[in-house]
C-alpha cells in the first residue's frame, strides 16, 4: 500500500477495534428492534439500555438524561431548535460564539429568520471568549447560552466552568457542541453546570452516524424527531442498535484512556509544531497555546494558499484540511480563522492537523519535512513571496 497518513481526527476517526466488535452480533446475529416484546429482542434492548448506563455514567448524569440520535449535528440542532420553541415566552434572545460549527452557526441563523435574535460573542486572538462579555450580553429574554467545548478548528478550550457559572448565576441555560471534547477532555456536566450537551461517536474512534444527547432533567424540550415512542418519545426512529453498542465502547475506552491518550499524543503534536515554526519560516501557530485539544496543530503560511498544499500534502500521502471539513470546497476562508483576526490573505494559507494515538514521531517528521518543502515550492512560483523578499531586501 501506498504511504498513508491520516492527520485529519478533526474530521473523522478510525472506528476502534474494540467497538467494531462490540457492534458485530448487532448486524446479523441479534437484529432484532429493542422495542418488540418477544425474548429475541430482549438482547438489543438490554445493549442499548446498557449504552445507555455507561454513557451517562461518564458523564456523571442520570441514564435518563441520554438521547441516542444521529450525531453531533443533530444534537446541536436539537439544542438550539428546542429551545427556541420550548421557551418562546420566556424570550427569543440566545447567545452563541463567532466560532461555533456551522451546525450551531446555521441554526442560529435560521431561527434568526424566524425571530430570533442571536448575540455572536466575540473571541480574542487565541480564540477565547471572554467571561465578562458573556456576563454583559446576558438579558431578561436571553434562554440559551450555546458555546463550544473545544473548537474544532483552531483546537482552542473554552473555559466552561465559568460560562456554566455565570448561565448558573442567571439562571439561563448552558448548552455546549461538546464534539471535539467528549472523550478526549474530562467532562462532568454538574460540576460544570452544563444544562445540554452534544457529541458524536465518530469523532471518538466510535461509528459513524451515531451520536448522542445529554438533556439535564429539569430541562424539558419537546419531540425533535415525531412518531414512535423511542428516546423516550422525544425522537423517534427504530434505535441503530450496533451503533449505539459502538458508541458506548469507544466512549468506555475512550474515557478510561483519555489522560495516558493525551499525554502521548501531545509530545508528538508539539515536536510537529516545535519543528514547523522553526523550520517553515513566516509561519504561525492558531488557537491557544496551552489552552487546546491536544491533538490539534492549526498552522497559517504567509503567501501560500491553503488549498495548493493540501493537494500537494495529498501526493505525499499525507491527509490534512484546511479548516473544517464542511467548508472544504467553498473559496471562504475559515470564519473562526477571520473570527481570531487574521486578515484574509493570511487566513487563506491555513492547515489544520489533527493527530491520533498512532500517529509517530516518525510520522511527524515526514509531515514536517513535507510541509517545508511544499512550502518552499510554492513561495517559489507566488509573485506575492518575489515581492515580499525584495521589499525586504531593498
Ligand atoms: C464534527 C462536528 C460536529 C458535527 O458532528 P456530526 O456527527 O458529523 O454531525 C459538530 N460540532 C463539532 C465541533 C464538530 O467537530
Amino acid at each position: 500500500m501506498e504511504k498513508l497518513i491520516y492527520l485529519d481526527n478533526a474530521a473523522t476517526t478510525a472506528l476502534r477495534p474494540e467497538a467494531f466488535e462490540a457492534m458485530k452480533p448487532y448486524f446479523m446475529e441479534n437484529y432484532s428492534n429493542p422495542n418488540s416484546v418477544y425474548t429475541f429482542a430482549q438482547q438489543s434492548k438490554k445493549a442499548v439500555d446498557e449504552a445507555r448506563e455507561t454513557i451517562a455514567g461518564l458523564l456523571g448524569a442520570k441514564a435518563n438524561e441520554i438521547y441516542f440520535t444521529a450525531g453531533g449535528s443533530e444534537s446541536d440542532n436539537w439544542a438550539i431548535k428546542g429551545c427556541a420553541e420550548a421557551f418562546a415566552s420566556k424570550g427569543k434572545h440566545i447567545i452563541t460564539t463567532k466560532i461555533e460549527h456551522h451546525a450551531v452557526l446555521h441554526t442560529c441563523e435560521y431561527l434568526e429568520k424566524k425571530g430570533c435574535e442571536i448575540t455572536y460573542l466575540d473571541v480574542d486572538e487565541n480564540g477565547m471568549i471572554s467571561v465578562e462579555q458573556l456576563e454583559q450580553a446576558i438579558r431578561p429574554d436571553t434562554i440559551l447560552i450555546s458555546i463550544m467545548f473545544a473548537n474544532n478548528e483552531i483546537g482552542t478550550v473554552e473555559p466552561i466552568r465559568e460560562i456554566g457559572a455565570v448561565a448558573k448565576k442567571h439562571g439561563v441555560l448552558f448548552h455546549t457542541d461538546a464534539v471535539q471534547a467528549f472523550g478526549h477532555l474530562p467532562i462532568q456536566v454538574d460540576e460544570l453546570n452544563i444544562d445540554l450537551l452534544s457529541a458524536s461517536a465518530h469523532k471518538f474512534y466510535g461509528p459513524k452516524g451515531v451520536g448522542f444527547f445529554y438533556m439535564r432533567n429539569s430541562v424539558k424540550l419537546g419531540a425533535y424527531v415525531h412518531g414512535g415512542a423511542q428516546e423516550r418519545a422525544r425522537r423517534a426512529g427504530t434505535s441503530n442498535v450496533p451503533g449505539i453498542v459502538g458508541m458506548a465502547k469507544a466512549a468506555e475506552l475512550a474515557v478510561a484512556q483519555m489522560q495516558e491518550s493525551a499525554e502521548k499524543i501531545a509530545v508528538v503534536r508539539d515536536h510537529l509544531i516545535k519543528r514547523v515554526l522553526e523550520e517553515v519560516p513566516y509561519s504561525r501557530l492558531n488557537g491557544h497555546p496551552e489552552q487546546r485539544l491536544p491533538n490539534n496543530a492549526n498552522f497559517c503560511f504567509r503567501f501560500i494558499e491553503g488549498e495548493s498544499l493540501l493537494i500537494m500534502l495529498d501526493q505525499r500521502g499525507i491527509c490534512a484540511s484546511s479548516g473544517s471539513a464542511c467548508t472544504s470546497g467553498s473559496l471562504d476562508p475559515s470564519h473562526v480563522l477571520l473570527a481570531i483576526g487574521l486578515p484574509h490573505e493570511i487566513a487563506h494559507g491555513s492547515l489544520r492537523l489533527t493527530l491520533s494515538e498512532q500517529t509517530t514521531l516518525e510520522d511527524v517528521d515526514y509531515v514536517a519535512d513535507s510541509i517545508k518543502a511544499v512550502v518552499e515550492r510554492l513561495r517559489s512560483m507566488s509573485p506575492l513571496y518575489e515581492d515580499f523578499v525584495k521589499s525586504q531586501t531593498e
